[in-house]
């Protein structure tokens, strides 16, 4: 059994309302969907979420380096004979060797074909992702997120966050005056509520200590890259000036920069996303090495993530024992609709329960991928 066809899919669905951190503001998904095909008529689906400012790609060039780099090196590969338990090793294996001393790093395109041809090879063998990852719960707990925005519009969020019963929330923050932001969602919360906070970059190291000095006392559990990705050592010394423990999120894209972190003694935790790590192969292999440095992990998502995602996060959230935080899954709370005719979003509480079904346990609707598409490339 080979793989004798693909299709890539530009996607651009809708948002049903603007999301807003300190780098960007978006209003549609803008992720790329590789869907893989046999020769025996078996076809699998993976996503990724390309992002200039967190790998270097953009979905143009994603769309070209899987054309031009990925599809030929999975093209014609031979399934047939793979012990489906190492399936993700199997099709790390088939895939280039990335480069990482680039600006770019692909890991978005390298997601969505790793997703694609894994999903496919399970359901050619009628197995779940399940029997690569093995569940050691059945639900799984998600945290609200809350956008950056005027002070209004915060509380309208956090109170619909409160509303739908989330245990764990997020705050968008990276002004000094966000200060006031965070006692509001504190008090909106209650004090049995996580809360933490995520900068992305915005603040200077000062301006962190001070912002975070100032905020310790609403029982913040982390703030998320409070500065910008640099030289871990300035992290370092802004973890050992504050009393809120420190998640990298920009700050830890690849194997080498999570060596680095840990190395360096630069952060209390990770916030690890599939898309972003490059595919599940990547980001277990940082978890583990998380796991052994005593870090804590936090299994992030994209903005505008679709089923396909969300159902892979499903499955790695699962497996993953002990994650602090989980996000994802947003799926028709964000996107105007997704793209699984399963509905994987979670529901009250942030509460979803683990998947099953052949491969990601999801079936891909393709008329939806067809109707947001900013560009459809079919291989051959
Ligand atoms: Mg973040």
């Amino acid at each position: 059994m080979r793989i004798v066809s693909a299709i890539v899919y530009g996607m651009d669905i809708p948002f049903v309302e603007t999301f807003r951190h300190s780098l960007a503001a978006r209003d549609h998904s803008d992720s790329v969907v590789v869907k893989v095909t046999t020769d025996t008529g078996i076809s699998g689906f993976g996503e990724g979420v390309p992002r200039a400012y967190v790998t270097g790609e953009t979905k143009e060039k994603s769309l070209e380096h899987i054309q031009a780099v990925l599809l030929p090196a999975i093209l014609n590969a031979d399934l047939d004979g793979t012990d489906v338990h190492h399936a993700l090793a199997f099709v790390h294996g088939i895939l280039p060797c990335e480069d990482v001393s680039g600006e770019v790093v692909w890991h978005a395109s390298r997601c969505a074909v790793e997703l694609a041809v894994t999903d496919c090879l399970l359901r050619a063998n009628k197995v779940s992702f399940a029997a690569v990852l093995p569940p050691k719960i059945q639900e799984i707990t998600y945290s609200g997120v809350i956008s950056a925005g005027r002070t209004p519009q915060v509380e309208k969020l956090a109170r619909r966050l409160k509303a739908i019963g989330f245990q764990h929330v997020k705050l968008k923050v990276g002004r000094p005056e966000d200060e006031e932001q965070v006692g509001l969602v504190r008090a909106i919360m209650g004090p049995s509520v996580s809360l933490r906070l995520d900068a992305n970059g915005a603040f200077a190291k000062d301006a962190a200590i001070r912002f975070l000095s100032a905020v310790a006392r609403y029982n913040v559990d982390c703030i998320e890259q409070p500065i910008p990705r640099g030289d871990p050592s300035e992290l370092a010394v802004l973890r050992s000036s504050v009393s809120v423990p420190v998640m990298a999120d920009e700050s830890v894209v690849t194997i080498r920069d999570a060596e680095e972190l840990i190395a360096m003694n630069a952060c209390d935790l990770f916030n690890l996303r599939i898309s972003k790590c490059g595919g599940l192969h990547n980001t277990l292999a940082m978890a583990e090495r998380a796991a052994a440095a005593g870090i804590g992990i936090q299994l992030g998502c994209q903005v505008g993530e679709t089923a396909i995602l969300s159902a892979a996060g499903r499955h790695v959230a699962a497996h993953l024992n002990g994650l602090r935080f989980v996000e994802g899954s947003y799926g028709t709370h964000m996107l105007v609709e997704d793209v699984a005719e399963e509905n994987v979003t979670f529901g009250h509480g942030g509460m979803a329960p683990v998947l099953a079904g052949p491969g990601l346990g999801i079936t891909v609707r393709e008329e939806i991928l067809a109707k947001h598409a900013t560009a459809i490339i079919s291989v051959p």
